[in-house]
């Protein structure tokens, strides 16, 4: 999996010649995808959401742009990365380690279940990088022995996990002792619904990195149709009367488009039911409970959130309104078999 798509090298980043070294001593001859994709994106400052397979040097794709970051003449943390478990933390500060082998970086591993003494004590030392649990570094950061009023890279590998009840609280914490420019990558090879609120919160424009995306494609024929506004409700009725629905997913980006479109469908004599963000749960569980048992041929709705939602009988997805970036569209069309997009 380690193998480049761009033919990228690790020469095209302009790194620091140190880093350079350690990273050919290390034995990477070639960025591998992941890493073609954030490298050039996080030195930028922008926050990040990347997803990829296991094993296709995600921590190289972080630890990079960090070292690269990092002021070597300002004894102050600069960058957090948060991992869920010990064995993973003193891993990726191994990785930081070899890579900053000829930079004057110091890195340190802080996690629970070790003493709260030593860590504290070694704080007293200059470090640059910070590598640890969420609690713990809490923990430091509460006693004021850890200060992050410099830090402007927050890291979270296996971000999903920091996201489980166990960790996101502290997590949260965290972040709001990191001054207001700071840059939040967020790295995992899942990434389910319940990061969605905790990105919308505080990363709600991330540069998205999804290198799954074409699995969730595969075996789905999309279409599309250029169609003026005011001929739209025409068309999706042209498609109605000729397409093979068995059921279908009509999505619009507005409440009130939701609502309109359902209307107009219904008086063209198809049925239809209507989902969509302003309807009370319990309202919205039910029409979803009833289209699923198949009471009702066709569904509008939002961008509700349609992820892991799989009915078996759509087999065709109609984007009414164009989603607002790729993915959106991904999390439309990522459901059945047969997709059109207008
Ligand atoms: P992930 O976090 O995505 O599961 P890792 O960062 O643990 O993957 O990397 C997996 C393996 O690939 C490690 O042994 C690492 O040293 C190696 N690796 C990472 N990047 C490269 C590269 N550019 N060239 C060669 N090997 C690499
Ligand atoms: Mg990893």
């Amino acid at each position: 999996d380690v193998t480049a798509t761009k033919g990228n090298e690790f020469e095209d980043y302009f790194l620091k010649r140190e880093l350079l070294m350690g990273i050919y001593e290390k034995g990477f001859e070639r960025p591998s995808p992941i890493q073609e994709e954030s490298i050039p994106i996080a030195l930028t400052g922008s926050d990040i959401l990347a997803r990829a397979k296991n094993g296709t040097g995600k921590t190289a794709a972080f630890c990079i742009p960090a070292l690269e970051k990092i002021d070597q003449d300002n004894n102050a943390i600069q960058v957090v990365i948060l991992v869920p478990t010990r064995e993973l933390a003193l891993q990726t500060s191994q990785v930081c380690k070899e890579l900053g082998k000829h930079l004057k970086i110091q890195v340190m591993v802080t996690t629970g279940g070790t003493s709260l003494k030593d860590d504290i004590v070694r704080l007293y030392q200059p470090v640059h990088l910070l590598v640890g649990t969420p609690g713990r570094i809490l923990d430091l950061t509460k006693k004021g022995v850890c200060i992050l009023k410099d830090c402007s890279m927050l890291i979270m590998d296996e971000a999903d996990k920091l996201l489980s009840p166990e960790f996101q609280p502290s997590v949260e914490q965290l972040i709001r002792y990191l001054p207001a420019s700071r840059q939040i990558l967020m790295f995992s090879a899942t990434f389910p619904v319940t990061v969605k609120e905790f990105k919308d919160k505080y990363l709600p424009k991330p540069y998205v990195i999804n290198l799954m995306d074409e699995l969730t494609l595969k075996g789905i024929t999309q279409f599309y149709a250029f169609v003026e506004e005011r001929q739209k409700v025409h068309c999706l009725n042209t498609l109605f009367s000729k397409l093979q629905i068995n059921q279908s997913i009509i999505f619009c980006n507005s409440v009130n488009r939701v609502e309109l479109l359902a209307k107009k469908i219904t008086e063209l004599g198809y049925s239809c039911f209507y989902i969509h963000a302003k309807m009370l749960q319990d309202h919205r569980n039910r029409v979803f409970h009833d289209f699923r048992n198949g009471a009702c041929r066709n569904l509008v709705c939002t961008d509700l959130f349609t992820r892991g939602i799989d009915i078996q009988a759509v087999n065709v997805v109609i984007n009414f309104d164009f989603p607002k970036n790729s993915e959106t569209y991904l999390h439309r069309v990522g459901l059945n078999k047969l997709r059109l997009l207008f």
